[in-house]
């Protein structure tokens, strides 16, 4: 398996559930070769059986071949079950919109059951054919203590499963993993078109076409339309190697390397209208108008950008009451905001995951896990410190509870305001909140933990402040696509702000006498940029992300497909503490990374707020 779909593995909790559901059938058995031949030839022997139940069971008809999660066979009787680390709720199922459509969250999920199915009946036909999903039940309860720790990954010897003795497994996966019938959602997709960019046909002969077209090499014609953002072929024109997405482009719409130059349609930042600029011929950002994008492009920009002005702004053209420079700060919204704050600022990060399957007795699946924060303060003087952190990845370790106890601590010391950059800290918060509060076993300090939660949460006299809405609001630079990740944020920050070129060209951080650093200290203090003023500490950051992954990892040039770009590699981490049998050695690097991965984070807003208060002389 390469790396990366491991840590994909891994972080969803997919082999987890995976093992789980096979409890559910003691007699079955798992065809375990990963030789297509060898598996059919297996899985033929076993179904000759009037009943068995199989695992990973490989049929091949034609030119389709399919292994399935969980077959059981009672004579001519199927039940086709595929088993998905996806939470399930039965009280609010979401299978189905307010329209009465699939969902387009269960529809991949059930497109897959239903192709399933339609292969399996013709290798059968005379067989009748039962579909389920098999997920998580996000409403029950774990009735035993650490049953994510019950099946450990390990490099050279699989899944390693720990059963505590005299447990009964098999009704612990009953209660957790709820079997879903699919019949009514796998016979409505066989039965109506499928649609796909720029047409649509029956499952059926789509499968064939595809099907031949891939077992003769032959080339279907590309189209572009607006889902291309998310192509995973997709690499940088420069890479050796190929780029799926520029090759169907250019041969969609004749074009070449220069075309893609200034930008596409599918550059545009959280724009719902791409598929009607598509379909309109306006592929390249030169080609489309501001009225293209919105309404009333007149409108003024004083009260803060709306999500379709920043996309204007991409499109070149920067207001002049607006314009510092080649980039866009709206200085008195930022002024009118600051009005509100109060010093200390503190700067506040978390790292957060989900566990597939409970912690403890009592928890259900897919509750969240606050496993990591970084703290920095900024006084009123200006003076910058990291201020603490925390982190808790023993395995089997539920952290919540301890995290909001360090949390508290960091914080009630005076009543500066708290940043977060977007909303994720109110969640978790709020989430641990819920936690305390349902728990039969709270903690002793449960009442303390929750009105210290509160104050600072959403309606809180002490209500976090959202920089990420503020960087929406009030900046725009090029580089930045429009985006308000503070990885775009920060190093066209470090472009444009002469104050931070001058702190950080120093080396200053960690230094005795310089800003204090709990992971970066040292006496010859640590520089972010170079004598030019120039770097970009994401860049830094991504190796300590690096670090925290196995050899061999190789992260995805493109943000939508990179674990480190979307945030993502905290909690793989976390995964891997959690999941996969390491060395101490590796734990220990593996903490290390995710220390100065976080303390990063949390000076990038420190970093972001000073250049901001320096466009107002701050
Ligand atoms: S660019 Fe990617 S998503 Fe678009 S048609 Fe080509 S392969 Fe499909």
């Amino acid at each position: 398996m390469a790396e990366n779909d491991f840590l994909a593995m891994l972080a969803e909790g997919g082999y987890q559930v995976g093992e789980l559901a096979k409890y559910r059938y003691p007699d079955g058995i798992e065809i375990i070769s990963k030789k297509h031949d060898e598996a059919e030839a297996l899985t033929n022997e076993q179904l000759r059986k009037e009943n068995v139940v199989l695992f990973e069971p490989a049929i091949r008809i034609n030119n389709f071949f399919i292994r399935i999660d969980v077959l059981v066979k009672r004579g001519n009787d199927f039940e086709l079950i595929e088993v998905k680390a996806k939470s399930y709720n039965p009280l609010d199922p979401k299978m189905r919109g307010s329209r009465g459509g699939i969902t387009s969250s269960m529809l991949p999920y059930l497109q897959d059951v239903a192709f399933q199915k339609w292969v399996l009946q013709q290798a059968f036909p005379q067989s009748s054919i039962k579909t389920f999903l098999m997920m998580p039940n996000k409403t029950k309860s774990a009735t035993v203590d650490r049953v994510n720790q019950m099946f450990k990954y390990s490099r050279t010897e699989g899944v390693i499963s720990r059963i505590p003795e005299g447990l009964d497994i098999k009704t612990l996966a009953e209660h957790l993993l709820e079997k879903v019938s699919a019949d009514e959602f796998t016979d409505e997709i066989l039965n109506t078109d499928l649609k796909f960019p720029f047409d649509k046909k029956p499952l059926n002969e789509a499968a064939v076409e595809w099907a031949n077209a891939y077992a003769n090499d032959i080339k279907i014609a590309p189209h572009a339309h607006k889902d291309c953002g998310k192509c995973q072929f997709k690499t940088t024109l420069d890479d050796e190697l190929k780029s799926g997405f520029h090759e169907c482009w250019k041969e969609a719409n004749a074009w070449n390397d220069q075309d893609f130059k200034n930008g596409t349609v599918l550059d545009l930042w959280h724009c719902k209208r791409k598929e009607k600029l598509i379909n309109q011929g306006l592929l390249k950002l030169s080609q489309i108008q501001p009225e293209d994008l919105m309404d009333d492009p007149a409108a003024s920009m004083v009260d803060g950008l709306s999500r379709a002005q920043r996309q204007v702004l991409q499109l070149g053209n920067i207001p002049a009451d607006f314009d510092q420079g080649g980039f866009f700060f709206n200085t008195a919204f930022f002024k009118n905001e600051m009005k509100n704050w109060k010093y200390p600022y503190h700067m506040i990060d978390f790292e957060t995951a989900m566990a597939a399957l409970p912690f403890h007795d009592g928890m259900k699946p897919y509750e969240a896990v606050a496993f990591q924060f970084s703290h920095h303060t900024i006084e009123a003087d200006g003076t910058v410190k990291h201020a603490g952190e925390f982190i808790c990845a023993e395995p089997g370790d539920f952290p919540n509870y301890k995290f909001a106890r360090a949390l508290k601590k960091e914080l009630e010391n005076d009543n500066g305001t708290t940043f977060m950059w977007s909303h994720h800290e109110n969640t978790i918060l709020t989430t641990i909140a819920k936690q305390i509060s349902e728990d039969p076993n709270a903690p002793a300090d449960a009442e303390g933990l929750i009105t210290f939660i509160y104050s600072i949460t959403k309606d809180g006299d002490r209500e976090m402040y959202d920089l990420c809405w503020l960087a929406e609001k009030t900046f725009f630079h090029p580089d930045t696509k429009a985006s308000t990740s503070i990885k775009k944020v920060l190093p066209a920050m470090l472009k444009v702000s002469q104050k931070l070129k001058n702190i950080y060209s120093q080396p200053i951080y960690g230094a005795p006498n310089g800003i204090k650093s709990i992971n970066f200290a040292s006496q010859e203090g640590f520089r972010w940029l170079n004598d030019n003023g120039q770097g970009d500490p994401y860049a830094i950051l991504k190796q300590y992300a690096k670090d925290a992954m196995p050899e061999g990892f190789e992260d995805s040039d493109e943000d939508e497909t990179s674990i480190i770009a979307e945030g993502g590699a905290a909690a793989t981490a976390y995964s891997r503490l959690q999941f996969e049998d390491l060395e101490d050695e590796a734990r220990t690097r593996i903490i290390s990374a995710l220390l100065r991965y976080c303390e990063l984070d949390t000076l990038a807003m420190v970093m972001i707020m000073q250049g901001w208060q320096s466009f107002i002389n701050i």
